[in-house]
């Protein structure tokens, strides 16, 4: 270390001074980021009649529209749009994660899914993340080499480039690279994240501590960053593909990170990287009502969680109900808890156990699951029995934190592309390599390999991917034509946004961007969660007096969305988060 603990530590505590400093000093740049006295960034609907990008950094969907603007297409644009979101906001996405994405296809109809989730290293079993016979804390877990799985985004976005770009790989890096060499304003998102110590970890190692405590203290927002060893990077992949980040000398500086973390060691190997593979996987789609939702299936439980939620309202006519009504929230939560049951059940690597996918979200199961709503809170749900289910596993959590972001992108031919991609907890496991920072999105998997002498079906196993709450979801209507694209952070809660996202939309008839502003419950079998500071808090004593245990919480979503009508494209960003929606 370069540096005591001491002083980083009496750094830590004084960034909140900093912080402010760094928000009163910062007035000429203000258009970038224009935030209101709540800390919520000022959003309105954007409209568009050719291509649109939606995304958490204006950075971001800057360089997507360059990208479409000269005549690229959904694929290209997003891998611009995903190296700039890694150098602006790298404490949410990167190389260094994983990712899931929807790519459709309008020209040929056709609908793909693709996972570039992390893998765990060939040498990890069911006990990695014990000690002494005994699941570890989770938060020793999260930070240094121990959590970090093989990164999949470079693969993933290589894989769809092959399959569906137009413009050369390498011309989607000029923007990302542009911006790390010349440097780019640090968003207050970024700022505060640092300074707020989001991430307990963050500034342990000295790549990270020297990254964003530059001169000991945490990066002021609205400053000036240049990232040039994240410029080196992308040359490199620029010009030699995914090899470039797989094979040679970035591979073998991420191995040795992880296995060097001192305090935490990992077990990544070369061959671990070398090894690795982004997959393309049948999308998970099913009809409600007129249109048909189509998302992620396994190693995500995204995809069936939230078919699941909408299926279970589907015959509820929710839309009697006002959107912020005790009525709507309780049969939302209640939706909820039934099929977060199932998800901590069932839900896992399909390559590695048997999940039911089918049964899961077949309409007859869901029919009768749905006949266990009432009038009161039902409490703690069990998990049903879909008809594939062939193996009685037993029900684990795993909390996921949010450090993840998601973007949306319709091209002006039509194809649309929407992908949630995440480094897991913000910062991830706090080791940077090269200019990014790995993931720890192994702490995804249950840390207890058995529970009551059964098998947990998200344990750890070698090569395998952790489950996921990742939804990134489309939307069609009855001709097929593609409607909605929406996806979000959140960790597990994310199931629960995108869900009240697509209600927004589908039954109160809400714009995109209005459905993505709506103040948030969520239930994830649990308490009911409201979001603190909306007129959702005034649902309290309603639904206290059905039954409901109400914890009012910051609900921190990230929802990026686009709805394609017949007059032409309609762009949400999140008010939470500090993104913008380009069209043109
Ligand atoms: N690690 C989580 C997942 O894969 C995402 C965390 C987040 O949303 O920030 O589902």
């Amino acid at each position: 270390m370069n540096i005591s603990a001491q002083t980083r530590f009496l750094s830590l505590a004084s960034a909140l001074a900093a912080l402010l400093f760094a928000q009163t000093a910062a007035d000429a740049r203000e258009a970038r980021y224009p935030e209101t006295g709540d800390g919520r960034v000022a959003q309105r609907l954007v409209t568009a009649s050719e291509y649109m990008v939606s995304s958490a950094n204006p950075y971001a969907s800057e360089a997507g529209m360059r990208i479409l603007a000269r005549g690229g297409n959904a694929a290209d644009a997003a891998v611009a749009v995903q190296m700039v979101l890694n150098l602006v906001e790298p404490e949410s996405s990167g190389i260094g994660g994983g990712a899931f994405a929807l790519h459709w296809d309008n020209a040929n109809r056709k609908l793909a899914s693709y996972d570039g989730r992390e893998t765990a290293p060939m040498a990890a079993d069911g006990k990695l993340f014990e000690q002494q016979g005994e699941p570890m804390n989770w938060w020793e877990a999260l930070a240094g080499g121990r959590a970090v799985g093989v990164p999949g985004v470079v693969a993933l976005l290589e894989k769809i480039h092959k399959q569906h770009g137009r413009l050369p790989w390498a011309e989607l890096f000029e923007d990302a690279i542009r911006l790390a060499e010349e440097g780019f304003e640090v968003s207050p998102k970024l700022a505060r994240s640092i300074a707020n110590g989001t991430n307990p970890a963050l500034g342990r190692y000295d790549a990270a501590w020297n990254y964003f405590f530059p001169d000991g203290r945490p990066l002021a927002g609205h400053s000036i960053k240049k990232n040039p060893q994240l410029a080196m990077t992308f040359r490199r992949i620029a010009l030699l593909g995914a090899k470039g980040f797989y094979k040679g000398q970035i591979a073998l500086d991420i191995v040795a990170a992880v296995r060097a973390a001192g305090d935490n060691p990992g077990l990544l190997t070369i061959e671990d990287m070398v090894g690795y593979e982004a997959k393309e996987r049948p999308p998970v789609c099913a009809d409600y009502k007129a249109h048909r939702v189509c998302g992620m299936g396994p190693p995500t439980s995204g995809g069936m969680t939230v078919i699941q939620m909408l299926k279970l309202l589907e015959g509820r006519e929710l839309a009697r109900f006002p959107p912020l009504s005790v009525e709507a929230a309780h049969l939302f939560t209640q939706a909820g808890r039934l099929a977060y049951a199932d998800r901590a059940k069932y839900m896992a690597d399909a390559d590695f156990v048997t999940v039911p996918v089918e049964g899961l979200i077949d309409a007859g199961y869901l029919g009768q699951r749905a006949a266990l709503i009432g009038e009161r809170d039902m409490g703690a749900a069990p998990a049903g029995t879909p008809p594939d289910a062939d193996r009685n596993w037993k029900a684990a959590s795993s909390p996921e934190q949010p450090g993840t972001t998601h973007f949306s992108i319709v091209d002006g031919e039509g194809n649309g592309f929407s992908m949630t991609s995440s480094i897991e907890m913000a910062f991830g496991s706090t080791l940077m390599v090269h200019g990014f920072l790995l993931n720890n999105q192994l702490t995804d998997f249950s840390f207890a390999e058995t529970r009551e002498g059964e098998l947990v079906a998200n344990r750890v196993q070698p090569g395998k991917r952790p489950r996921s709450s990742m939804s990134p979801f489309m939307v069609f209507d009855g001709d097929g034509r593609l409607r909605m694209l929406i996806g979000s952070p959140g960790g597990s809660r994310i199931i629960n946004y995108v869900a009240k996202t697509m209600l927004g939309v589908l039954e109160w008839k809400l714009d995109i961007q209005s459905a993505i502003s709506l103040p948030h419950y969520v239930n994830r079998n649990g308490t009911t969660d409201l979001e603190q500071h909306t007129a959702a808090v005034d649902l309290q004593p309603g639904l206290e007096a059905l039954g409901h245990k109400v914890s009012v919480r910051d609900l921190n979503s990230g929802l990026h969305g686009i709805v394609i009508t017949d007059e032409g494209l309609q762009g949400g960003a999140d008010p939470r988060r500090v993104g913008q929606v380009l069209g043109k």
